[in-house]
């Protein structure tokens, strides 16, 4: 039996911390990763001390020099046999992916999916970031220069262990900077299968670095002087401190938070596209992604198209259809949360606290997707990210009153509406306060170059995570003038 470098003999993965190309170690202790399925060790990584993230940040720094000078489409080649080798290990990448955070097999894969996409992104700049040149007065150009900031540093949550790093990381390296990254502590596995793959690559050693940790090790990051750029993904609690402390030395920071999306549905929606697309959105990926639905704005009488919602979502087969929760305190606290909410006056149409674990999966974090109805605006249910699979109905009696609900909200990541009217559509794309707006679509993720990125309490800082509007973010635009030649006149740069 061959045994693959990353799987120790009890067959589990060992992911260290990834230093200057090779797995260290960290010496502030060893921690299990385990399953949200059924509990079992996946495997164990460790957090590094403080001489440990500096020894990484340092030899970041120094292989930077020479990858931040080469060509970009030199730069590109090694992110094209990345491609090629991710795309080899597709299905094994899915498949630990859905391990650790609990999503299903088909969810682990569309999550891969849309990282290469972006990886594709990011292949293009070679061709197409050509920054621009012009002669501005006589014998005088000037032109733009992309240069690399240097050493780069990203901070990612649970929910998406490859393709919220996939948004950046080629995106980073292309544009020749060192990436450093600290996935969550909670699916710290994922990152050895995408170091390897850089690795074998090509990706010369120091440029990829992969540090694990808490807070301690966000923070050592975050202040050390050679890292130049923060982007954060994760709840608004935590991307408001990562926001505050980088911004606060002067380093440029890009902190994604948390959400909670609306979806308005209007009596004259398609119910082909209303059931399955509200139910998928707040179920898949067991309500723990940014973008799934949690309020439905219901305006006026929708009953037939909430009745197929509930259809739908009681259909779900758990542990194959619909995934798990990521500790069993969140379980705790999404049933807490119902029953809060029941309280409060909601009637619960469908009831996830009734689930029960599928078999041989008794040690595993469940609940179902539940569906509250009646649920009043300013309530827990309402207005509080719960990242679980619930949804609130909120009733409404016409569109503007929709939209004052959807406007009040802190954060905007997300809003869709559902109808087949083409002004009231374009009217809620202008007036929802949120980064990203879908029509007809539960979850409206932009598809690349058009850039992922919410707004309000979802996003603090300027630009979008991914896309042409990236690019400003991870690398800086010099402009260059030159003169070659005294002019015979004068000129007023002369
Ligand atoms: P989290 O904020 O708890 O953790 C995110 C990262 O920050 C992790 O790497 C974690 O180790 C680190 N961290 C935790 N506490 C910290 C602290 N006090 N100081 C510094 N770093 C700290 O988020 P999570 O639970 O892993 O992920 C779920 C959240 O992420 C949800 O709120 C979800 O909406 C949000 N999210 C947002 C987007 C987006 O694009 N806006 C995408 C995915 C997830």
């Amino acid at each position: 039996v061959i045994i693959p470098p990353e799987v120790n003999m009890s067959g589990t993965i060992v992911c260290d911390n990834f230093i200057n190309g090779s797995w260290v170690k960290g010496e502030r202790g060893q921690q299990e990763a385990h399953s949200p399925y059924d509990g079992r060790v996946l495997g164990t990584f460790s957090s590094p001390s403080s001489p440990q993230i500096s020894a990484a940040l340092e030899a970041a720094a120094k292989a930077q020099v020479d990858w931040g000078r080469a060509p970009v489409k030199e730069r590109s080649r090694v992110l094209y046999n990345f491609r090629q080798i991710l795309l080899r290990e597709f299905e094994a990448i899915a498949a630990l992916k859905s391990s650790e955070c609990g999503k299903t097999l088909d969810e682990a894969r569309a999550g891969l999916n849309k990282g290469l996409e972006v990886l594709e992104f990011a292949l293009s700049l070679q061709n197409l970031d050509l920054g621009g040149r012009l002669e501005v007065s006589r014998g005088v150009s000037c032109e733009f220069r992309r240069e690399p900031l240097g050493v780069v540093a990203n901070i990612t949550p649970f929910n998406f262990p490859a393709m919220v790093p996939m948004w950046t990381i080629p995106i980073a390296l292309a544009l020749g900077n060192a990436y450093v990254w600290k996935p969550s502590d909670k699916t710290p596995l994922t990152a050895r299968k995408i170091a390897d793959a850089l690795t074998e690559a090509g990706l010369p050693k120091g440029l990829f670095t992969v540090l694990h940790g808490d807070e301690k090790t966000v923070n050592s990051i975050i202040d050390h002087p050679l890292v130049k750029a923060i982007g954060f993904v994760g709840s608004t609690k935590v991307a408001k401190l990562v926001y505050q402390r980088g911004t606060q030395l002067g380093k440029r920071v890009l902190a994604l938070g948390g959400a909670k999306n609306h979806i308005i549905l209007l009596p004259d929606a398609n119910q082909d596209l209303s059931g399955p697309g509200i139910s998928d959105s707040f179920t898949g990926c067991a309500g723990q992604r940014c973008m799934a639905a949690s309020v439905l704005l219901a305006v006026g009488d929708v009953q037939a198209h909430i009745d197929r919602i509930v259809q739908r979502a009681s259909s779900l087969k758990l542990g194959t259809e619909f995934g798990a929760i990521i500790t069993s305190d969140q379980v705790e606290f999404l049933k807490s949360a119902i029953t809060r909410a029941e309280k409060a006056g909601a009637r619960v149409l469908l009831d996830g606290r009734k689930a029960t674990a599928p078999a041989g999966m008794e040690g595993g974090n469940w609940i179902g997707p539940t569906i509250l109805d009646q649920v009043q605006p300013g309530s827990e249910a309402a207005t509080v990210e719960l990242f679980g699979p619930i949804l609130s109905i909120v009733r409404c009696k016409d569109l503007s009153e929709a939209l004052a609900i959807e406007r009040s909200n802190e954060y905007g990541n997300a809003c869709s509406v559902f109808t087949s009217s083409g002004p009231l559509a374009d009217r809620v794309a202008r007036e929802a306060t949120a980064g990203m707006v879908g029509v007809n679509v539960g979850v409206p993720v932009p598809r690349e170059p058009f850039s992922f990125g919410g707004m309000n309490a979802s996003k603090f800082g300027h630009g979008d995570i991914t896309g042409q509007h990236s690019l400003d973010f991870w690398s800086n635009m010099k402009k260059v003038t030159v003169k070659w030649e005294k002019q015979s006149e004068s000129n007023w740069m002369s």
